[in-house]
């Protein structure tokens, strides 16, 4: 199985509009972050999770042309704005299925109507189709997928392990239960915004208190704000085994 980081950014991307952080000025590409989400080629399949505003640069930055399923984290924009930018991508293949909670299709289909709108099917329209998904494994094709719920604020969110892999990102609170269902991992990748605390995501502090308890071979942290500082910086104050992740980033998990 491989991972590509598609984006390691927070919602507002680094560098961010307006903000002169040490992060947002550097010169280091690895301080360049477009907004979170992974790509997953497995068994000759290729699956993104989330399908935030950069979609597009994504797609075309990693020579990616097929697109055989979406999963969503949660509705948020930066992780949904992107699904109008999956027509070329469509047209090409077929419809593309998109696996998310009841609730963030509802949203959907009121954010982007016309792409769930049959009766007046815009043949220019992106072409995808909701699966509806709760807190149980599911799959897609032969490839299972063990969903792992936890609150983001007030907010359910979904994240998502494939054999020894998860990818959980804009978690802030998690009970015990499901926590443990991210035990005995190769490879874990976690949210970790900023050093100081948040009220929607998890810290620095926060996220390694979770990487110590669950004990994976590797972490990986996404989903950065500029505050966290210069990635070579940051690097240096990590723990043996975890590691920033930059976009771009590809990793090899071993089925
Ligand atoms: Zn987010
Ligand atoms: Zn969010």
């Amino acid at each position: 199985m491989k991972i590509t980081f598609l984006g390691t950014g927070t919602s507002t991307g680094i560098p961010t509009i307006g903000v002169n952080r040490e992060s947002c000025l550097s010169d280091d590409p690895k301080d360049n972050r477009l907004r979170s989400s992974i790509l997953i080629e497995c068994d000759n399949k290729k699956f993104v999770v989330d399908c935030g505003p950069d979609f597009r640069q994504q797609m075309l930055r990693t020579k990616t042309t097929r697109v055989d399923a979406i999963l969503f984290t949660h509705e948020h924009a930066d992780h949904t704005a992107g699904l109008d930018d999956v027509r070329p991508i469509s047209f090409k293949h077929g419809k593309i299925p998109i696996y998310a909670h009841t609730r963030v299709v509802k949203n959907l289909k009121k954010r982007f109507d016309y792409l769930f709108d049959k009766k007046n099917d815009y043949p220019g329209s992106p072409h995808v189709y909701p699966i509806i998904i709760e807190n149980k494994k599911f799959n897609i094709e032969e490839i299972e997928i063990l969903p792992i719920t936890y609150m983001h604020h007030k907010l359910q969110v979904f994240g998502f392990r494939i054999k020894n892999f998860a990818y959980v990102t804009d978690l802030k609170m998690i009970t015990k239960e499901e926590l443990n269902k991210l035990k005995n991992l190769d490879v874990l990748i976690l949210n970790s915004l900023r050093h100081n605390e948040h009220y929607s995501h998890i810290n620095l502090t926060q996220a390694i208190d979770h990487i110590e308890e669950l004990k994976p071979k590797k972490a990986f942290l996404t989903h950065i704000a500029p505050d966290m500082g210069l990635h070579s910086e940051t690097e240096k104050i990590l723990p043996k085994s975890v590691f920033l992740a930059f976009d771009g980033l590809e990793i090899i998990v071993d089925d």
